[in-house]
């Protein structure tokens, strides 16, 4: 088996066994850029060495020997012989993972060779200190000697330092220091095969989920020398400006120095802009280069390149990171340029990026130097800050306040809307205070449970920090970390461009993308967004906003019989015009509406005021209020009486619906609105269920239809949010329109998880190794989406032309959005923040399928 590669024989394609840096140093050979020649260990022999108890095998030795023979003979060069071959033995992995691995530089020398270079340039501070690196990078990266002890040496000339350092190395190790190159070499691709494992790169790949058994390649090259003389240099770049976008080179430069110094920061590097005067000729052929490598990898490019006495050798290259302003820019700047086809770009871009375009983000530097407070759940993105407020009542519009409360309720409802973000300390990622704030778009930060409140003395403790009502703090919904004080921000908003944008993407994707809007706000808002119709509206939620609640509450807490009946009346004529409202935002869309489904605890009253106002309300002593609220309370609240089991209790509440619904709907399409009303039942876990519901809602339907002389077409169908109605899907299919998955409610079924409480035990499951998932972010690929299989299977056969979609969390999930192209789902909906994101994600995910 080939082992070790010359950079001819590779290229980009052969990045899994080459590496990175490997794959693209091969490649750029080809394109016929000046690169130093150089021969590729490849990973499968990082494997081996791994599989062989982290040993070299002799088989391996002898073919890098080999190799190391075509090196020299493609460089004229000969390893330490009278015209001395240097070489530099680089690490680099099948994924980037910038700086977390080892190089070595200037291998090869010995004091023969030392004399050879200096009969060839006479500059001895230039030989000197490349051997006096070259021992301190070899001790350091072969036998872990820290690097400081090569700054302390004692002797004031290069020769007696290079000797110390090799005596530090034979006091360290108890060997001398291997002047030999075969043995020089040998220790050194060991030493960078051990650099996979060192505890950073580990971390870096736990932390950037990269497969552990990949292992890196080790490349060995011939050095060139940006120490050699003024005419010389070293570099790094982006070709174009990594954090706007912007189309002009941008870097660093250090004249007479090698790669390291600039990393090590031992001097401080200039603008690459000096080049311009300094060495024009130079910075020419630098940006011709990097327009062509742009072309040729098809993206923004991150180079390191080192200039030897005015001759300019390119040695790394790779697509560059940059924030989400430049990614857009970029992308789209490229299709201009004709780099790019509008397909590429679409997939260029993170759909993360585009939520942090549309909610804002801190200022880089400032973010370093703030103080880290605590880290919870990001729940909602975008950034916030303000000064922090305990109390719902207290949020005021004119002052920039952060509402943090243990977790929150429809009566923070009012402080939530005026609060510029909101901090609980319980709660998940799908706990109300975090559906409530994605659907507003607002920063939200859940589950800090370091924060301890004193509500008594308006004050607040993380770790060693008090903090008074009224202090600042900055708060990321992308990260969910919180800092002290207050941090700048950049300015951000759903630019013109971005709306270019994700229109490319809507041409490109195939599943609907609709929005989860429960107010004519939240639709007008999703619109402008690009949804194309309603998939969720959850009509209790209809009555977090202003007073209606009152409504609700009337009608949960009233008696069955007449005072039921009143209470339904009024909500009737407050439904229908919402109902109105939306129906003609949505004109020509398609509107699903889910019939109440409201975990009653989250209406009951809570404050004793709130119980008075309520005894009042109903014209009923306080104490039998709160007797009744003692018994509607659920003791398993989230598997209480709620969704399709209130309606199978009371079907009058979901006739009333019905009827608010199609009334509502007639009405405007008496106007001349076009509309195309689903009415979806949620909770369903037996087809018996769904039957009875639907005769009745279908009756009261009727009923209407008789009564106005007219009638509009409707869908009726249910969620599938029960592991019991995936499994009998085709039982349940025969009485639905459509399914529409509550992937939220299915993940918490299935895995017994509660949303609101795990985040108190996951973090133990990740630090142990147990579990790392977030699985009411991104749907669990092993259980949840194996349900959805399984509901699909068995519900088309019994229905072909049934309507799949999915109003969960998940539905502005790229990873999930992925899952759910790749079954066929007809729409996807989420809150009107997400959606130019889920647009996005929609179209990648379908190129991707198409690509297969
Ligand atoms: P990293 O992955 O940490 O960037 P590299 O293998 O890219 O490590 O090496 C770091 C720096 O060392 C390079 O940017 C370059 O400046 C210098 N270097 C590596 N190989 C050579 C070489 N053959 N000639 C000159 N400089 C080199
Ligand atoms: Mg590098
Ligand atoms: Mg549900």
């Amino acid at each position: 088996m080939k082992q070790v590669y010359e950079f001819k024989e590779g290229g980009k394609e052969m990045i899994p066994i080459l590496g990175g840096k490997g794959g693209n140093l091969s490649e750029m050979v080809k394109i016929g850029l000046p690169i130093p020649y150089g021969i590729i260990v490849s990973t499968t022999a990082c494997n081996q060495y791994f599989k062989d108890g982290e040993k070299l095998s002799e088989s391996l030795k002898k073919e890098i020997l080999k190799n190391i023979q075509i090196l020299e003979n493609a460089t004229g060069k000969k390893i330490q012989s009278e015209n001395p071959l240097l070489v530099s033995v680089r690490s680099g992995a099948p994924v980037s993972m910038p700086g977390m691995m080892d190089t070595i530089l200037n291998l090869g020398f010995n004091d023969y060779v030392a004399q050879k270079m200096l009969d060839i340039t006479g500059d001895e501070e230039f030989v000197y200190s490349s051997y006096l690196r070259f021992v301190q990078m070899f001790s350091e990266i072969t036998e872990g000697i820290d690097r400081k002890r090569f700054t302390e040496l004692k002797s004031d000339n290069y020769k007696d330092q290079i000797n110390e350092g090799k005596q530090i190395y034979k006091n360290e190790c108890g060997k001398e220091f291997p002047e030999n190159f075969k043995e020089q070499i040998f220790y050194a691709v060991k030493a960078i095969f051990d650099s996979w494992n060192n505890d950073r790169a580990i971390l870096y790949r736990k932390l950037n989920n990269i497969d552990n058994n990949m292992g890196t390649a080790v490349i060995i090259q011939e050095m060139v020398f940006g120490n050699l003389n003024e005419k010389s240099g070293t570099g790094v770049l982006f070709t174009r400006n990594p954090s706007t976008g912007e189309d002009k080179i941008f870097g660093e430069v250090l004249l007479n120095a090698q790669g390291e110094d600039i990393v090590a920061g031992i001097r401080t590097p200039d603008d690459i802009n000096l080049l311009k005067t300094t060495m024009p000729v130079i910075y020419d052929e630098l940006v011709k280069t990097t327009k062509k490598l742009e072309k040729h990898n098809k993206d923004m490019q991150d180079i390191e390149f080192t200039i030897e006495n005015s001759k300019l050798f390119i040695l790394q290259t790779r697509n560059g990171k940059r924030t989400p302003e430049a990614s857009l820019k970029i992308a789209m700047d490229m299709v201009e340029e004709n780099i790019l086809t509008k397909e590429e770009a679409i997939l260029k871009v993170e759909p993360s990026s585009i939520n942090k375009l549309l909610t804002g983000d801190f200022d880089e530097k400032s973010l370093k130097e703030a103080v880290f407070l605590t880290k919870g759940l990001a729940a909602s993105s975008g950034v916030a800050v303000g000064r922090i407020m305990f109390d719902s009542k207290r949020v005021k519009i004119r002052e920039k306040t952060i509402l943090i409360r243990e977790e929150t309720s429809p009566e923070d409802l009012q402080g939530m809307a005026l609060a510029q973000g909101i901090v609980t300390l319980k709660g998940g990622a799908t706990s109300h205070g975090a559906v409530v704030a994605r659907g507003m778009g607002k920063c939200c930060v859940t589950g800090c449970s370091e924060i301890k409140i004193d509500e008594i003395k308006r004050t607040m403790t993380v770790g060693e920090h008090v903090l008074k009502e009224g202090d600042f703090i900055s708060v990321s919904g992308h990260t969910g970390e919180i800092f002290l004080g207050k941090i700048p921000l950049k300015e951000n908003s759903f630019s013109d461009e971005l709306k270019e944008f994700i229109l490319w993407a809507a041409d490109m994707k195939r599943m609907e993308v609709r929005m989860n809007a429960d107010t004519p706000e939240d639709a007008m808002q999703g619109k402008l967004f690009g949804a194309t119709g309603i998939g969720l509206c959850r009509t209790e939620h209809m009555f977090f906003k202003h007073d209606k609640i009152w409504a609700i509450r009337d009608f949960i807490l009233s008696d069955r019989g007449e005072e039921k009946k009143k209470s339904l009346e009024k909500l009737f004529e407050l439904q229908k015009k919402d109902f109105l409202e939306i129906f003609e935002i949505l004109d020509g869309s398609e509107v699903n509406i889910r019939l109440l489904d409201p975990p009653v605890h989250e209406f009951l009253p809570k404050t004793k005021e709130d119980r008075e106002k309520m005894a009042e309300i109903l014209e009923k002593p306080v104490e039998e209020i709160e007797i009744r609220i003692r018994k509607l309370k659920d003791e398993n609240p989230m598997l209480g009486h709620r969704g399709c089991r209130l309606g199978v209790s009371y079907p009058e509440l979901y006739r009333m619906q019905g009827k608010a619904i199609m009334e509502a709907a007639y009405e405007c399409s008496k106007k001349g609105i076009k509309v195309l009303p689903e009415i979806m039942i949620p909770f369903i876990m037996e087809a018996k269920e769904l039957a009875y519901l639907k005769k009745e809602i279908e009756e009261e339907i009727k009923n209407l239809f008789e009564e106005i002389g007219g009638k509009v077409e409707y869908k009726l169908g249910t969620m599938i949010e029960i592991p019991r109605a995936c499994l009998l899907a085709d039982e349940i299919a025969e009485h639905a329109d459509f399914f529409s998955f509550g992937t939220n409610d299915l993940t918490q079924m299935s895995m017994g998880l509660s949303r609101d409480d795990s985040v108190k035990f996951l973090d133990d499951y990740r630090e142990k190794g147990i579990w790392e998932g977030e699985p009411f972010y991104s749907i669990d690929t092993k259980s949840v989406t194996k349900l959805v299989e399984i509901a699909l299977k068995n519900a088309k056969p019994v229905k072909p032309d049934l309507k799949i979609g999915v109003c969960g969390e998940h539905g502005g999930d790229p990873k999930s959005i992925e899952f759910f192209e790749n079954n066929n789902f007809n729409y996807i909906s989420c809150s009107p923040f997400r959606i130019p994101t889920a647009i996005l994600a929609a179209a990648q995910a379908y190129l991707r399928k198409e690509k297969k």
